[in-house]
């Protein structure tokens, strides 16, 4: 049985006050054991911040970002044991901002991938399809493109330990969310890639749905065989929205 797991990335957004009041209203809303895990993935200059927050709560403190290397002469980034002294537990790589924005390739992101596991956190693999390669029938092929690679650089083994988030771009903060139809679709073929090669690996991991999740559509993505929590943007800045998304996984 999978625990479920809803995580928030904050992307490039908060302030000091702002983070304060957000998670003193998720510290209040998550009492007691809620039965899934919850995340919260802040900007990498606030992490120090919600670290000392979440003392003493249950949730779990994540990076958006690494480096692969684990020191050097790298100006402006951030490697894994920075993030491990930082109180981390997850890193997200691969999202779909970073592949596209800022250029990180399949092999840079299964980099980052085995970076995060060597410093024992828990990588988040964001994988998705852009609406062009939808339309065009190729979501099949890159998202498995995507996941081969971290594989083919870390073993299948390495998602012992591992998330993975299918997230469509076509759905991050566009308010377009894929039906469950289509989101459990693609969440089976993840699943039955690793049990191509091993089982229990693909049974054990949890993958995310993540794009334009809400407290109004949480329900019946949560509902789907192989959808196993939620990877949350724009709608995780709102402790209301968020606790309901949290609230609606069974
Ligand atoms: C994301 O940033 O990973 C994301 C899914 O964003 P949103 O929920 O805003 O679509």
């Amino acid at each position: 049985m999978r625990k479920g797991l809803v995580a928030a990335n904050w992307k490039m957004n908060g302030q000091k006050a702002v983070n304060s009041a957000l998670l003193e209203a998720l510290k209040a809303g998550l009492v007691g054991d809620i039965g899934i895990e919850v995340l919260v993935c802040p900007p990498s200059v606030y992490l120090s911040q919600v670290s000392e927050l979440l003392t003493g709560s249950r949730i779990f403190l994540g990076a958006q970002n690494v480096h692969p290397a684990e020191s050097g002469a790298f100006t402006g980034e951030i490697s894994s044991p920075m993030l491990r002294d930082l109180g981390c537990s997850h890193v997200i790589v691969g999202h779909s901002e970073r592949r596209e924005l800022f250029g990180e390739s399949d092999g840079f992101v299964a980099e980052k991938f085995a970076a995060a596991l060597a410093a024992e956190l828990v990588p988040v693999l964001c994988v998705g399809e852009t609406r062009k390669q939808r339309e065009t029938g190729e979501t099949e092929k890159v998202v498995l493109r995507q996941l081969d690679a971290v594989i083919d650089h870390c073993g299948v083994d390495a998602f012992k330990q591992a998330v993975i988030a299918y997230e469509p771009v076509w759905a991050i903060g566009t308010g377009l969310t894929a039906t469950p139809d289509q989101a459990q679709e693609v969440h089976a073929l993840l699943r039955s890639h690793l049990a191509d090669i091993d089982q229990v690996t693909a049974a054990g991991i949890r993958i995310l749905y993540g794009g334009s999740v809400k407290g109004a559509n949480a329900n019946e993505l949560f509902a789907q065989q192989d959808i196993d929590g939620a990877l949350v943007g724009g709608a995780s800045l709102d402790a209301e929205e968020f606790l309901t998304i949290c609230r609606s996984f069974r």
